[in-house]
């Protein structure tokens, strides 16, 4: 019997992979990833620098540990370069494997900008263990940091470093923070309280250029302005990674196609976590991952099943100001009711007398499960 094959060891691979062997403990399953396998939070990436946390302190379990507990063979520093999906096999490292059924839990790619500059190409993404290792090694002994991007990732990175002793400045186009994600009164909130632990903000502009100077870089800003910094990173968003689902021929538009069962356009292949979109939509998050997982483990096993998603908050890990957001679904009609006093602020997005999401900050996130309680409701 062909085995079923993963490839991919983030989250999403991962927990897939523990779920289908809590209802099939002897289908053989094959894992391949580019990486080295080890088993981490990624969420913990955005704020480890503060709990002094190295790359190697990231992993919980390595390879072997995992390949153990989930009864799996776990290739890792495995590049799969080519699918073909009618003989059901993939091309890695050269090597060609059979596989019964695939999944792609291939993740996502940082967006980059298209920046002039002889710098440019030494901004740093943090999408993965490799990445935070390189980034952990530069901001050693690093002052001052420049954050592109003011959204959920880019203000997590900015309060880890700003709590761990470092001069910050985040740029970006946005009139005030997590722009995408919460009314004005909330981002403005957010803003105040990481000015209030010494981040600077360049708002309501762009960098256009980054160049060399000395050891360190200097920023031009589309507003005429520069920041000067030692490191730069750039959290501008992510893109769900498609080129290997192009290359098969599978179905691909924001992401890899997949029905409510997480099956692609081809038979006997499936995708989920930040590579998929989902009956349309990509949730290149923890919550919408698991419940993809815990669907696509029991379809894998026979069972009917669909993706089914309760209310899925997202806590922004900015302690300097705590942020919890349930944002509507994409189209949905309504508009923001803000409530604010200094303490914090409790947006509801309405509409009419239904509650479609929500965004708290500071002491207002105390509201978040009677919220939930009523999204859930709906
Ligand atoms: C800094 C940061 C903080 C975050 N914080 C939060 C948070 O607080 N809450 C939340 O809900 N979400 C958060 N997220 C998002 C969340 O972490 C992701 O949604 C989730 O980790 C995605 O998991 P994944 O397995 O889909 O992808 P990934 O973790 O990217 O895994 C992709 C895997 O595929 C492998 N791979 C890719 N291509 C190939 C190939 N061709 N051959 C072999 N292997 C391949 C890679 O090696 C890797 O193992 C955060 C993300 C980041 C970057």
């Amino acid at each position: 019997m062909h085995p079923i094959v993963i490839i991919g060891t983030g989250l999403a691979g991962y927990t897939l992979a523990r779920e289908l062997r809590k209802l099939d403990s002897i289908t053989p399953l094959v894992m391949i990833t580019a990486d080295d396998g080890g088993f981490y939070s990624k969420p913990m990436l955005s704020n480890a620098l503060l709990r002094g946390k190295t790359p190697a302190q990231l992993i919980s379990a390595d390879a072997a540990k995992m390949a153990a507990d989930i009864n799996a063979v776990i290739r890792v520093r495995t590049q799969v370069e080519a699918i073909d999906t009618v003989a059901h096999t993939v091309t890695a490292n050269g090597e060609t494997i059979h596989y019964s059924r695939l999944v792609l839990a291939v993740g996502a790619r940082p967006i980059r900008l298209p920046l002039e500059g002889d710098g440019a190409d030494d901004v740093l993404t943090v999408n993965s263990l490799d990445d935070y290792a390189r980034f952990h090694a530069q901001v050693q002994g690093a002052r001052r940091v420049a954050v592109i991007g003011p959204g959920l990732i880019g203000c997590e990175f900015a309060n880890d470093l700003a709590g761990a002793g470092h001069a910050v400045t985040v740029i970006g186009p946005d009139p005030h923070p997590l722009g995408r994600l919460l009314p004005a009164e909330a981002g403005n909130a957010v803003r105040d309280a990481l000015s209030a632990v010494g981040i600077q903000w360049r708002l309501g502009t762009v960098v256009s250029r980054v160049e060399r100077d000395g050891g360190a870089y200097r920023l031009l800003l589309a507003d005429g302005s520069e920041v000067h910094a030692d490191v730069v990173l750039s959290a501008i968003g992510l893109q769900a990674d498609t080129r290997l689902a192009q290359q098969a021929g599978l179905t691909v538009n924001r992401g890899i196609v997949v029905n409510g069962q997480l099956r692609t356009s081809a038979e006997d292949t499936y995708a989920l976590g930040d590579c998929a979109e989902v009956n349309g939509v990509v949730l290149p998050f923890v919550l919408p991952l698991m419940e993809q997982a815990r669907t696509l483990a029991a379809v894998l096993a026979g069972r009917e099943a669909a993706v089914n998603y309760p209310p899925m908050p997202v806590a922004v890990k900015t302690p300097a100001c705590p942020v919890v957001v349930a944002p509507p679904a994409p189209g949905s009609g309504g508009q923001w009711q803000v409530q604010a006093d200094g303490e914090g602020v409790r947006a509801e997005f309405v509409d009419g007398t239904l509650l479609r999401g929500f965004a708290l900050t500071g002491a207002a996130i105390s509201a978040k499960q009677a919220l939930v309680k009523q999204l859930a409701a709906l």
